[in-house]
């Protein structure tokens, strides 16, 4: 088949791919406009592959768009272009609007265009989302995919909303589509502004590892490859019309996150007695609108996709540690182009 992906030189874009040219012999078109996010780093392996091309451009041109879609007659489009961090969204909205809206918006279009056109055998649209859709859990209960939307930040808003749209052009122009909401993901390649990576980095320079509030916000977090998994089998084994939450089903608060990569450092590269990385920790004043705790219910997936993630925390944890302690230049790299 052929899968386009936009979004592929992103964190978790740039797993998937990867996963599709490691164990698939599908061909994939890449389509990503290189935003701050964007590092085509993770995909340099590929580069010469013949399955692999990819092309720059930015979503909300539909005309680009138009050209590249009808050349390479994707079988899958698999949406994850976004911009992505909630602490941007808070100060630069726009951004948002644009590309998670307009964009994704722009891309229907274009897919129901040529899907008209083609025809809707053996083609899907797949919405890559946020389980921040569904708002914010005080200590009891999980989202589950009837749980309602209820986004609280610019980012979860936009996303709610491209949600909205790709189920509507699956209810009115019959457009295949398929969503899915997917928990706090971590693992290689991840931009080192988001908690996990910056938390890293920020230990190894002996820098503050700053958490707001108390660090008492909940997340359920899914290493990364067991998310490219369930996004391949969403794409060729999910039922048009559906939507799959996926979730490791490993809730851990924010304090005890950065305590668990502390302990891994200290491990790998173990301190003096007067210093331990733990040390670092400081809380900061909380961000507005801060979501308490997010809980995915995945037995959806798991009983009808067959979906177990491989990785718990701890041995995700532990992998993603090891891999930014040997590309600490690649992390460094882009948290000094912030
Ligand atoms: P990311 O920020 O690492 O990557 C986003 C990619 O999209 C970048 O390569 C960027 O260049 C590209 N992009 C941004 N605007 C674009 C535009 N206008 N046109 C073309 N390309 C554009 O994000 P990520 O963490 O890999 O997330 C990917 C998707 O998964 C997003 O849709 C996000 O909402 C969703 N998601 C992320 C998580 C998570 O924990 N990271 C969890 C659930 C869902």
């Amino acid at each position: 088949m052929n899968f386009l992906v936009t979004g592929g030189a992103g964190f978790i874009g740039s797993c998937f791919i990867r996963y599709l040219l490691e164990t698939t012999s599908h061909n994939v078109l890449n389509l990503d406009k290189l935003t701050y996010a964007g590092s085509e780093d993770a995909l340099k392996d590929f580069k010469s592959d013949p399955r692999y091309n990819f092309k720059k451009i930015d979503i909300c041109n539909k005309k680009q768009l138009e050209s590249s879609i009808t050349e390479f007659k994707p079988h899958r489009i698999v949406h994850l272009a976004a911009e992505s961090h909630v602490d941007r969204s808070v100060i630069t909205p726009e951004d948002f609007v644009n590309t998670n809206i307009l964009g994704t918006f722009a891309l229907l279009q274009v897919a129901l265009a040529y899907t008209n056109d083609q025809g809707k055998e053996d083609f899907l649209f797949h919405h890559v989302s946020t389980d921040e859709v569904f708002g914010s859990l005080g200590k009891n209960g999980s989202f589950s995919e009837t749980s309602p939307y209820d986004p609280r930040s610019p980012y979860s808003a936009s996303k709610a909303s491209s949600d909205h749209l790709v189920r509507a052009w699956g209810e009115t122009y019959g457009l295949p589509v398929v969503i899915s909401n997917c928990s706090n993901n971590y693992g290689p390649y991840q931009f080192p502004e988001k908690l996990i990576p910056l938390m890293i980095i920020n230990a190894l320079d002996r820098k503050q590892l700053p958490l707001y509030g108390k660090g008492e916000n909940i997340r359920d977090w899914l290493y990364v490859e067991d998310h490219a998994k369930a996004l391949y089998l969403i794409a060729t084994k999910g039922i048009a019309g559906q939507s799959y939450n996926v979730g490791g089903r490993d809730e851990r608060t924010n304090l005890e996150v950065v305590k668990i990569i502390c302990e891994m450092l200290q491990k790998r590269l173990p301190t003096s007695s007067h210093f331990k990385y733990e040390q670092l920790i400081s809380f900061v004043q909380d961000r507005p609108g801060h979501d308490f705790r997010y809980s995915i219910d995945s037995t959806k997936i798991r009983r009808e996709l067959g979906w177990e993630p491989k990785e718990n925390f701890r041995s995700g944890i532990e992998k993603t540690v090891n891999w930014y302690l040997e590309n600490q230049s690649w992390g460094r790299k882009n948290l000094s182009a912030l």
